[in-house]
């Protein structure tokens, strides 16, 4: 990065910082205030939300948790009117579909993992999601934010409505960051209203995979219908077409039909599986945010907020469940290309599932990996082997020569989102916003020892 741009950087930071934080009280939270203990000490620190997902996202050191759940996990302001909630961090998906399902709104994706994944981890690690709401991303979903940075000091970006973008966008900046910048405490959050149908629909396609693909892949691509649409396969299992279908009874009968014309000859009928979202068997009062002036903070401490209401299984949970000992590899490449690189990907991994999202030109790829017999079964996670890691190093070496033997032009780009203790590699740029919100690097520290990076880690959160 030249100079210029980088002063341009670091001005138009520090200028949206200030004019987010002014006229504002000299706001605190209790988690704030063990931010600073844990400065003054020197001690590093991770936020912990519902602590599911501790394994996934990156190579982090070992860090004192602190839980953001114990302090900040009610409703600040819900006016439905606006479409707009702002909660605590802490507060989880369930809870918040369960509030808003009161007022016939709901929160647009549903994250792979748990449904006790609470928003600020959420927001976080900038979570994916199958088959959200009008294939909406979680960028798309957070309005403004409490953020807790690396100094101690409460920032706040964005803002409650929808159409508030000014300066250097802060709000994009946290989500996704991981945790490595600062931790989230408050959220707003736009919702949508609950379409008057909103069902999941499936065609499973029984022939062979590679034919399958095929048949179905290229129309997918060439006249996609308006709606989120997933080809998944697990092995053992035929090419099955998921579809997210919502709108008026008039709509859904149309595009009911125009997906059984996408999946192709040979494809079973469109089996309609219900209510796409989480029914819940009764809906809670929305609890209200209080400050809490505890500073103890102990991981996978609860609120004893809302979340008492049973949840019966979604048709979607089905597509959500990822096994916590597997790689979860994120490859992304353009549509044009897709026939080539799906069949490729399936040739090459024979042992894998996956999940091709068409409108976004992505697949998800889940390699299950051995773990061995002296790791107790109540372990959640266990990364990879340096034998495995290399075998799956050596997969994808293969997958680039299959696809382009099969077709494909243009390069793969890979992402790991679980499995992987190989952080992205730092520019300067990513280095400069590091030292503006979290000088001490004490705030979630990367794991970047080389030698350690593919250790065998048995991780409990
Ligand atoms: C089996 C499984 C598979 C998953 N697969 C994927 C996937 O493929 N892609 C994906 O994007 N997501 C995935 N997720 C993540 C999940 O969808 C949520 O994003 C969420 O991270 C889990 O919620 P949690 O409260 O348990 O998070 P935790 O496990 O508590 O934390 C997860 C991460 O977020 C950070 N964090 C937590 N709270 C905060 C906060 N308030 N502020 C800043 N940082 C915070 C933590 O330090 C940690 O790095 C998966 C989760 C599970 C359980």
């Amino acid at each position: 990065m030249s100079n210029a741009m980088s002063n341009a950087v670091s001005g138009a930071m520090s200028g949206a910082i200030s004019a987010t934080t002014s006229g504002m009280p000299n706001a605190t939270t209790p988690v704030a205030h063990l931010v600073r203990e844990h400065l003054a000490a020197r001690r590093s620190f991770r936020p912990v939300g519902s602590g599911t997902w501790l394994h996934g996202g990156g190579p982090f050191a070992d860090a004192e948790p602190i839980a953001v759940r114990s302090h900040h996990a009610g409703v600040v302001e819900y006016e439905p009117g606006d479409l707009v909630i702002t909660v605590g961090a802490g507060m989880t998906w369930r809870e918040l579909s369960q509030i808003t399902a009161a007022h016939g709104q709901m929160f647009a994706l549903a994250p792979y993992g748990s449904d006790d994944s609470t928003l600020g981890a959420m927001v976080s690690t900038a979570a994916a999601a199958p088959l959200a709401l009008g294939d909406l991303l979680m960028r798309d979903l957070v309005l403004g934010l409490e953020v807790v940075d690396g100094t101690g000091e409460v920032l706040r970006a964005g803002g409650r409505v929808v159409k508030n973008v000014a300066g250097f966008d802060l709000v994009r900046l946290f989500t996704g960051a991981h945790g490595t910048l600062g931790i989230i405490t408050q959220l707003s959050l736009r919702l949508h209203a609950r379409p008057p149908l909103d069902r999941l629909m499936r065609v499973t396609m029984p022939r062979p995979v590679a034919d399958a693909l095929a048949g179905s892949l290229p129309a997918l691509i060439a006249q996609r219908a308006p709606l989120p649409l997933l080809l998944s396969h697990t092995p053992g299992q035929p090419l099955t077409l998921w579809a997210r279908v919502s709108g008026n009874a008039a709509r859904v009968a149309a595009l009911r039909a125009q997906l059984a014309a996408l999946a192709g000859t040979g494809a079973h009928e469109v089996d309609d599986l219900g209510d796409i979202d989480t029914p819940f068997e009764s809906p809670v009062e929305s609890p209200v945010e209080s400050p809490v002036e505890s500073a103890s903070a102990t991981m996978g401490e609860s609120s004893g907020h809302a979340g008492s209401a049973a949840a019966v299984p979604s048709p979607l949970d089905a597509l959500r469940h990822t096994p916590v000992n597997a790689a979860v590899l994120r490859l992304r490449t353009p549509r044009s290309d897709a026939l080539p690189f799906v069949q490729a990907v399936h040739r090459t991994f024979p042992d894998a599932s996956w999940q091709y999202h068409v409108e976004r030109g992505s697949l998800r790829l889940v390699v299950p990996h051995h773990v061995p017999h002296h790791v107790p079964h109540d372990v959640p996670h266990h990364a990879p082997s340096h034998d495995a890691m290399n075998e799956l190093d050596t997969q994808l070496d293969l997958l680039y020569h299959h696809a382009a033997a099969q077709g494909a032009l243009h390069r793969i780009a890979v992402a790991w989102d679980q499995g992987r203790a190989v952080p992205a590699p730092r520019s300067a740029l990513d280095q400069q916003v590091k030292a503006r919100f979290d000088p001490a690097g004490l705030c979630s520290p990367w794991r970047v020892a080389p030698e350690l990076l593919n250790d065998t880690v048995v991780h409990t959160p």
